[in-house]
């Protein structure tokens, strides 16, 4: 088993885990983007969104609830981003699902996104695209 967080979760590869119960485990991440930013992963490897099954993922967003909740409260953080890199060509780099919790502090200038306009016409076409889809 090649799965870095599946030998994190099997205690193969040591962490600093904040939480488990009988599906999910947090632990911090070990560079973070502030002190404090976890990790929240499913103790079955699943790849990705497509990959989880809706009640896996169900478990696993509960989770990400209950440690966003002591991580802001125990750290006294402003706020938090959650996150999910999902795909390599999206930034994920560790092939077994994950949320990112980043506890944000007052100022601390992170700047996750840059965004953009459309052009005149585009939204209208990209939003038929989606629903299309669903
Ligand atoms: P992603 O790019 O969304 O796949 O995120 C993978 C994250 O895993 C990165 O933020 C890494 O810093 C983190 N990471 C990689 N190896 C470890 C490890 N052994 N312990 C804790 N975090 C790790
Ligand atoms: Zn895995």
């Amino acid at each position: 088993m090649d799965c870095i967080f599946c030998n994190i979760i099997i205690g193969k590869i040591p962490c600093y885990k904040t939480f488990e119960n009988d599906d999910v485990m947090a632990f911090l991440d070990i560079n973070p983007v502030s002190h404090g930013h976890t990790l929240v992963v499913p103790k079955k490897h699943f790849t990705n969104m497509e990959d989880i099954t809706e009640e896996e993922l169900g478990k696993l967003i509960k989770a990400v609830k209950k440690v966003a909740y002591a991580l802001k409260n125990g750290l006294g953080a402003a706020g938090y981003n959650v996150q999910l890199n999902n795909d390599p060509e999206a930034g994920q780099e560790v092939p077994h699902i994950h949320f990112h919790i980043i506890p944000r502090r007052q100022g601390d200038g992170l700047k996750i996104w840059k965004q953009t306009q459309y052009n005149k016409g585009e939204i209208e076409k990209v939003v038929d695209k989606i629903k299309g889809r669903i």
